[in-house]
């Protein structure tokens, strides 16, 4: 495990070296640059990427100019890696929108567009190639298991008795799973739930996640992650009035007040929780003057 300080809240982002395949890469700072200059990658040939977020693909061009390495990502999540800026600016322009609409004062929704530029500098765009069923290794094929639902093109690589997770699987914090439901209709908290499902099913001995400690239990990992879901689900449900409720004003009952950095992650999980609530009939959403209402049938 090859720990790489990333400047976002979650902390360091784990790469783990499979022989002469890099999984995952770091964003692009000169703090993160710095531990890759420490190791000794130039014979590696191939980078796989768990999954289209720049704390975890920001230096793949870096190592493909200096080491002409294959960079391998699934297709759903190839563009934000070859086309990154953007892709970058498209899904700004999203997720303002879905902002607004959600009832968030002005200010906030400038606040969070500037935090999303800053994105920018941590990648840049790489040529990659889309993943097929098996990645081969010098020490062997590694399994590729598609669980989208944190992004619609997350994957997780199984060798031997061992699974690396990406952010699929994480030991501490709950994967969040709704941002990307914002705008594709392959992810979401119901699409990650059936990920982990799938994952449950691999009998494996380890687990190596995108950040924090190694998992020796998944499948308890797994029980606990469903259980705070069905909790999430209650809170939700508590929040809500017969009076109708911006979902901005939702997500402040339930999560208190949230920094600019955090905003579109509490306010889509929200949303998503919402969106099960209404299939499950017990909540009515729907959208006055432009702004996303929620209210309790
Ligand atoms: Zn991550």
């Amino acid at each position: 495990m090859i720990k790489v300080p990333t400047p976002f809240a979650v902390g360091d982002v784990n790469l783990y070296l499979v022989g002469d395949t890099l999984i995952d890469t770091g964003p692009r700072t000169p703090e993160a640059l710095k531990v890759l200059d420490g190791l000794n990658l130039d014979s590696i040939v191939n980078v796989v990427i768990t999954h289209g977020h720049v704390d975890h693909h920001g230096l793949a061009y870096y190592l493909k100019e200096k080491t002409d390495c294959t960079v391998f990502v699934h297709k759903n999540d190839l563009l934000t890696v070859t086309d990154y800026e953007n892709e970058l600016d498209k899904k700004s322009q999203t997720y303002a929108d879905f902002l607004k609409k959600s009832g968030l004062s002005e200010k906030l929704v400038l606040h969070f567009k500037e935090y999303y530029h800053e994105l920018r500098t941590y990648g840049e765009r790489c040529p990659a190639e889309p993943l097929k069923e098996k990645v081969m290794t010098e020490q062997g094929a590694m399994q590729v298991i598609h669980t989208p639902g944190h992004t619609g093109g997350s994957c997780c690589f199984v060798m031997g008795d061992v699974l690396y997770a990406g952010d699929t699987l994480l030991p501490t914090i709950s994967t969040n799973p709704s941002i990307h439901a914002v705008f594709d209709e392959t992810c979401g908290l119901k699409a990650y739930q059936q990920s982990l499902r799938t994952l449950s099913q691999i009998r494996v001995d380890t687990v190596f996640p995108g950040h924090g400690a190694v998992i020796k239990d998944h499948i308890a990992r797994i029980h606990t992650i469903l259980k705070e879901h069905e909790q999430r689900r209650l809170t939700v449900l508590d929040s809500l009035q017969e009076t109708p409720q911006s979902l901005a004003e939702v997500t402040k009952v339930v999560f208190g007040n949230i920094p600019a950095s955090e905003v579109l992650l509490a306010l889509a999980e929200c949303y998503d929780y919402l969106k099960i609530l209404e299939r499950e009939r017990i909540v009515c959403i729907y959208e006055e003057k432009g702004t996303i209402l929620a209210r309790v049938l």
